[in-house]
Order: C-alpha cells, then sequence, then structure tokens
C-alpha cells in the first residue's frame, strides 16, 4: 500500500487532463501545491496578484481552446481571482479556479481567511465545488474540463480545503477518469443551412458579423472559404478580428457604422447582440433587420431581435456545413450592387479621414498618429492585446489582425487591467511570436507591476503606454483639488520596466517613436515604450454617441 497526498493526486490529474500550465499566487495552503504541479512537469507561472493571474487564465483558455489553469490562496487571493471568472464568464472563456481554503475541521470557526468561496464564484461560474474527498479529486477535475469546454464555454470553480491538499489516499485504489476529449462538435440540421442560404440568396444589403465565438472554435478557414466564395462582405467583432483579415478586400470594416444601419440581413456567426452589436436594434440597425445567427448555445439565439434562422452548433462545423451547400449550388453576391457601391463610399470617406489623422506631424500627437507608428513596426503575425478608452478604441481601427485569436483586449466584460495579463498569457502559449500590449496609461496602472511577471520570465512582450496623463484625457499639470480622472503628468512607465532589468523607453515626437518601436520590437526580452499624447487628443467624431442611448 503506498500512500500519496491530495496535493500530488491534484498535479496527477492535471496532467491527466492535458494542463501543462498553471497560472497564480501561492501562499497558505497552496504552497506546497504549486511545487508539487512542478515536480509533475506543469510550468507554474507566479504573478504579483490573483486579478491578473485570473484574467491571463481565461485569455489562455480562449487561446488554446483547454481550459486555463489559475491557483490561488484563500480568502483575499480568492476574491480577487472572482475578477478573472467574471471576465470568462462574460467572454464565453473556459477556464478553472483552483483556490485553497482553510482546514474544514475549522469552517465557522473563523479560520485564516476563511471566506464563503463557493458561493462567491457562483454568479460567474458553470459549477462551484468542492471534491469531498482525496479519491475523488480525478473525478471532480475531469468534470471541471468538461464542464468548462462542453457547450457554451466557461469557468469552473473547484475549492481545496487544506485538509484535502494533505489528505492521504491508497495510491493502488485511485480510480482515473479518460482525459476528457475536446467538446463535440455539434451541426446544423440540413434545413436550417438551407435555409440561411435562401435568406443570404435573397438579401438586397447582405452583411456577415465575425465574432470571437468563430475565433475561438478555430473556424478560420471555413469562414474564410465562405466569405470568398460567397463574396458578402463582413464585419468582424474586437476579438473576431483576423479570423478573416482585416486587410482582406471583403472587409466593410471603415464603414462599420453605415454596414450596421443599413444592411437587411445580418449572419451572426459566433457573436452576440449585446452592447457591442448595439443589440441588433434602431437605430445602429434597421428596424426590421432579418438575423440568421449562429451560435453554439441555443438559449442565445433571439436575443435582442427574433432569429429568422437558428443555427445551433460548432462554428467549425456548421460552416463546413454552410460550404458544402454552397459547393453543391453555387451562388455568389454580385459586386456591382449599389449595396457594394454605398460601402465603397462610405470606406473611402472614412479612410481619408482617419488618413489624414494618422499623418499628422504635430507634437504633441493625438491617436491616430502615435497608434499609426504602433501599427507600422508590429510584426504581421504579432498578437496584438489592447485596453484603455480611447486607445482601444481607436486601436481597434488603426492596429491590423492578419489572423485568429491574435488579438485580446477589454472585451464583453469592458475589463481594464487585462493587458498585461492577456500580454503574458499570450507570450508563454505562443512563445515563437511578439506580443505587442498597446494600453492607455490609466489601463496600465490596474496590473502595472506585472511587468515585472514579463521580465522574469523574459517575454518578448513590447508593452506600448498611449500617456495622456488619465482616464479618457489628462492634464499638464496637477490642479487643486486633483481632479478624479487625472493622474501624475509625464510618469515614467518607462523606467517601471526598466527597475526589472526590461528595456524603457520615453518619447514624445512621432520620429522619436518609430525609432523606438524598431528597436523595442527588434528586442528579444521585454521593452516598454512611453508614448506622450496631447492630454486632450480625442476620436474622429462619431455618428452615434458611446453605447447610443
Ligand atoms: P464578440 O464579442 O466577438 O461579438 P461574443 O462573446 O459576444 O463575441 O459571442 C461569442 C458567441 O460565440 C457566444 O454567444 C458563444 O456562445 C458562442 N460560441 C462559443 N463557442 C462557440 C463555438 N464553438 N461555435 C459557435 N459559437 C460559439
Amino acid at each position: 500500500m503506498s500512500q500519496i497526498d491530495g496535493r500530488t493526486v491534484i498535479a496527477r490529474s492535471l496532467k491527466q487532463q492535458g494542463i501543462t500550465q498553471v497560472f497564480g499566487v501561492v501562499g497558505f495552503p497552496v504552497f506546497e501545491l504549486a511545487q508539487v504541479m512542478q515536480q509533475h512537469g506543469i510550468q507554474f507561472y507566479g504573478f504579483r496578484n490573483e486579478q491578473a493571474a485570473s484574467y491571463a487564465t481565461g485569455a489562455a483558455g480562449y487561446l488554446t481552446g483547454r481550459p486555463g489553469v489559475c491557483l490561488t490562496v484563500c480568502g483575499p487571493g480568492m476574491v480577487h481571482a472572482i475578477a478573472g471568472l467574471a471576465n470568462a464568464w462574460a467572454n464565453c472563456w473556459p477556464m478553472i479556479l483552483l483556490s485553497g481554503a482553510p482546514d474544514t475541521y475549522q469552517n465557522e470557526q473563523g479560520a485564516f481567511q476563511e471566506a464563503p468561496q463557493i458561493e462567491a464564484a457562483r454568479p460567474f461560474v458553470k459549477l462551484s465545488t468542492r471534491p469531498d474527498r482525496v479519491m475523488r479529486i480525478p473525478a471532480y477535475l475531469e468534470k471541471a474540463v468538461r464542464t468548462a469546454t462542453y457547450g457554451r464555454p466557461g469557468p469552473v470553480y473547484v475549492d481545496l480545503p487544506n485538509d484535502l491538499l494533505t489528505g492521504q489516499v491508497d495510491e493502488t485504489k485511485l480510480e482515473w477518469p479518460r482525459a476528457c476529449p475536446p467538446a463535440p462538435q455539434t451541426c446544423a440540421p440540413a434545413a436550417a443551412i438551407e435555409s440561411a442560404l435562401a435568406v443570404l440568396r435573397g438579401a438586397e444589403r447582405p452583411l456577415v458579423v465575425v465574432g470571437k465565438g468563430a475565433a475561438y472554435a478555430r473556424a478560420e478557414n471555413e469562414v474564410r472559404a465562405f466569405i470568398e466564395a460567397t463574396q458578402l462582405p463582413f464585419l468582424a467583432s474586437p476579438m473576431g478580428k483576423g479570423v478573416v483579415a482585416d486587410d482582406h478586400v471583403l472587409s466593410v470594416a471603415p464603414a462599420r457604422s453605415h454596414a450596421l444601419q443599413e444592411a437587411d440581413v445580418v449572419f451572426l456567426l459566433g457573436a452576440r447582440l449585446n452592447w457591442i452589436m448595439h443589440f441588433g436594434l434602431p437605430p445602429r440597425f434597421a428596424k426590421d433587420v432579418r438575423i440568421i445567427q449562429l451560435d453554439v448555445a441555443a438559449d442565445e439565439i433571439g436575443t435582442n431581435v427574433a432569429t429568422e434562422v437558428a443555427l445551433v452548433g460548432d462554428s467549425q462545423a456548421v460552416m463546413a456545413q454552410m460550404n458544402a451547400a454552397l459547393a453543391a449550388r453555387p451562388w455568389s453576391y454580385a459586386k456591382s450592387t449599389p449595396w457594394w457601391q454605398a460601402l465603397r463610399g462610405k470606406i473611402d470617406e472614412n479612410e481619408t479621414l482617419v488618413t489624414a489623422m494618422m499623418n499628422d506631424d504635430a507634437v504633441p500627437m493625438g491617436y491616430y498618429r502615435a497608434l499609426r507608428e504602433v501599427r507600422d513596426a508590429t510584426p504581421r503575425d504579432a498578437i496584438i492585446c489592447s485596453e484603455g478608452a480611447n486607445t482601444m478604441d481607436i486601436g481597434r481601427s488603426v492596429l491590423l489582425n492578419h489572423s485568429a485569436r491574435h488579438r485580446l483586449d477589454a472585451g464583453t466584460f469592458g475589463t481594464m487591467g487585462v493587458g498585461l495579463a492577456f500580454a503574458i498569457a499570450a507570450a508563454i502559449i505562443h512563445p515563437d511570436k511578439k506580443v505587442v500590449c498597446v494600453e492607455g496609461d490609466s489601463a496600465f496602472g490596474f496590473s502595472g507591476m506585472e511587468v515585472e511577471t514579463a521580465c522574469r520570465y523574459q517575454l518578448p512582450i513590447t508593452f506600448v503606454v498611449i500617456n495622456n496623463n488619465g482616464i479618457a484625457s489628462g492634464v499638464e499639470q496637477l490642479g487643486d483639488p486633483v481632479l478624479p480622472h487625472v493622474y501624475t503628468p509625464n510618469a515614467r512607465y518607462d523606467q517601471v520596466i526598466e527597475a526589472f532589468g526590461g528595456k524603457g523607453y520615453y518619447v514624445t515626437a512621432p520620429d522619436a517613436l518609430r525609432q523606438a518601436m524598431r528597436e523595442a520590437v527588434a528586442h528579444r526580452g521585454p521593452t516598454l515604450v512611453n508614448v506622450m499624447i496631447d492630454p486632450k487628443a480625442t476620436r474622429k467624431p462619431q455618428k452615434f454617441e458611446w453605447l447610443t442611448r
């Protein structure tokens, strides 16, 4: 009879479930657990705060299609990580949070960092649970992986009391479930495929909207083939960018508002009609717009606007069905239609306006000029992380994506503070790629200490801080009282990374920015380019106010 403890069973279970990386912060009672994980060949990445670790974990789930795993201490550590659960829940990303808890026999006695952790996690997860004994840990962790990835992806919480971690079990009596296979791919009924194609064929002003559900499903080849075969105009959601390249000739991104407002048929491909898509309602959409909706979650169908054709299934499988049906009866949308002419007209108009702003040599710089230099220095296959109100919104149109799952941003939850964590996750998962993380100065501050994490692991990330001295706008000098939205003017974020051995650049003019970006991107380790812009710089005038109330 050989006895092993709960920690060893957890490490073996994770390994067996194909988990190779864990993000977190150690302390009581998971200090030894992280070491046992390492002894079992799992890479453990220590962060400076559980919030950032949990954000990174959600992103890892999105990028890999397997749940990311986060490990935290009990009480405050677990509570910090709820931020990551909520972010993953809002974005439909698979992740598992494992948090330590005090010994169960001390419950209700005021134990060290005792908290109602299972209840606290519950609103943001698909499953919130605690293994009842050491013997059953493998079954619970298999269920955690399955629940996180099957159906609509999402987060799972598993509570790990100290007596479970240290409890012993006879190794020979353990039962190991199989490694949970990838989620089964579900298809739509053939009649629904034919209906969807019939609606598209009959449309006067069709539009395809590609969302991050298509990216998560790895449907890029199928979606590109469909768009090229049908010649339909398409738009991407913020993280749907790159499923089909932003510079594809059929992209109508520069005419986004017009395309959404005037389309008579919208094919939603792994995207929701939530605030990002203006709820699918007037004035941003036509009143009687007809919706074809592809989603893995049946209960998403019909949200806010009645769906005419529902394609419930996996994006990759359903788009393969669409392509097969199309091949059997080929059809494409004519290039010479008034719809295409109107879209092209809008694209030209907007591009002229934006190009002028991108070429403006004035100092201090505006957003467009600064972001153009970032764009020009960013390798085509780089992963771009972005956050901050103006920086992210303007960056969405200026910074281009060419591949699926190469853009991570504040997402459905609009979370600020995710950028550094996402960049770290992306660099760990894709060690062969450059990661460029473009943030506003206020967004950077939420998780700024994670530059130490990037330096400790020598990750090839270029952080770009677009610095306007505050939230949304800033001031040149602090007044009295200090206004709520302003931060220290000309803060030297570049010196923060230098404290940990990274390379920092401080720039105020376009030429210096170009040079700094070139050097930073070529550098093999972490770099930070602190770009001073006009504190009053804004976005180009918009037809609709933000959130269109
Ligand atoms: P975006 O922010 O890009 O518009 P959303 O997060 O709003 O995207 O929507 C993504 C949708 O994709 C969700 O409703 C989710 O249920 C769905 N989804 C997730 N995985 C798949 C999949 N494999 N196939 C189809 N849809 C998926």
